[in-house]
């Protein structure tokens, strides 16, 4: 595979809570990747609020605040909270959304109506995977308090093409089943809002964890139905993600391991430079600034990261 030129990538936080040191590293990668490459490379930041429903003012503020202790520089993008929520929201872009919606809904049996609720969703599916109550009931689409599903027949696999983990067989239709593309009270889900400002902004090139592989999977399969010809193109990048050392997930809930604690005692982020140094087997480790970091970085490094599932912190 040869990467694009230019490339166009994405840094894609979501507000719910503080950014942890798993964030930094997939923002430190990105940055490599992006600003590695000769040629107008161009690096977005945006900042997925449509669908946080736990979204508060300092989760944005902390995003801006990690990205300047990192030193990672964005072409465009919002430069403060107020800035963000007067341009830059998701909310202001829920006409495009829906848009893709209703063309989603003029392709023959690609979505279906559902009234289902969680409870009775958890009642029917323990693993809490739709177990497809309402997809052959013909329910009206434009109805309040009805959800839209994309049609995922039980056996459907996706195939994503990754740079680290190879060629990945995603059986979709097994982990999340037919999803949500539009919510129970009319907001776009996640999944549409990513793949539509993926598309406009022209992003070619997406780095993110190993565990939203299913989420990519999802991505590719509603890019297809569409179809949006620039979203399949996209080269992906599934990085391993940060455990702990006894394999737990690091998480925005566990407040312990936040950057904005490390932070605030006194951390560096020479710190997480030398991390990326070391997990990609980089020749000199002991880099003190991401321009550093840059100039030992080579995209070969990130064999390192093939086929690895996790890294330890
Ligand atoms: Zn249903």
């Amino acid at each position: 595979m040869n990467l694009p030129s230019p490339i166009v990538s994405r840094i894609a936080p979501t507000p719910s809570g503080y950014l942890h040191l798993g964030n930094a590293f997939s923002f430190v990668l990105t940055w490599l990747i992006v600003r590695s490459q000769s040629g107008a490379n161009f690096l977005h930041l945006r900042i997925d609020d449509l669908d946080a429903d736990r979204k508060r003012p300092e989760y944005v503020q902390d995003v801006f605040d990690t990205l300047e202790w990192l030193g990672v520089s964005y072409d465009a993008g919002p430069r403060s909270v107020e800035e963000f929520e007067d341009v830059f929201s998701q909310r202001h872009r829920i006409p495009a959304y829906n848009a893709a919606i209703e063309r989603l809904c003029t392709v023959s049996e690609a979505v279906f109506a559902c009234e289902c609720s969680r409870m009775q969703i958890v009642a029917a599916s323990p693993t809490g995977r739709y177990p497809g109550t309402c997809r052959s009931r013909g329910l009206e689409f434009d109805v309040s308090n009805t959800a839209l599903r994309l049609t995922v027949p039980d056996e459907k696999v996706v195939r994503v093409q990754d740079w680290l983990q190879g060629e990945v067989d995603v059986a979709i239709g097994q982990t999340m089943g037919s999803f949500v593309v539009r919510r129970k009270d009319g907001i776009p889900a996640y999944h549409l809002a990513s793949v539509v400002d993926d598309c406009s902004m022209g992003v070619n090139v997406i780095v993110r964890g190993a565990d939203l592989l299913p989420s990519t999977a999802a991505q590719v399969l509603f890019a297809q139905k569409l179809p949006l010809l620039q979203f399949q193109k996209t080269q992906f990048f599934h990085h391993p993600l940060l455990t702990e050392a006894d394999g737990r997930k690091l998480s925005k809930s566990d407040g312990s391991l936040s950057l904005r604690s490390l932070r605030d005692d006194g951390v560096k982020a020479t710190q997480v430079y030398q991390y990326v140094a070391r997990a990609l087997k980089l020749e000199y480790t002991n880099v003190q600034t991401i321009g550093e970091l840059l100039e030992v970085f080579s995209m070969d490094a990130l064999k390192e990261l093939a086929g690895r599932n996790h890294l330890t912190v």
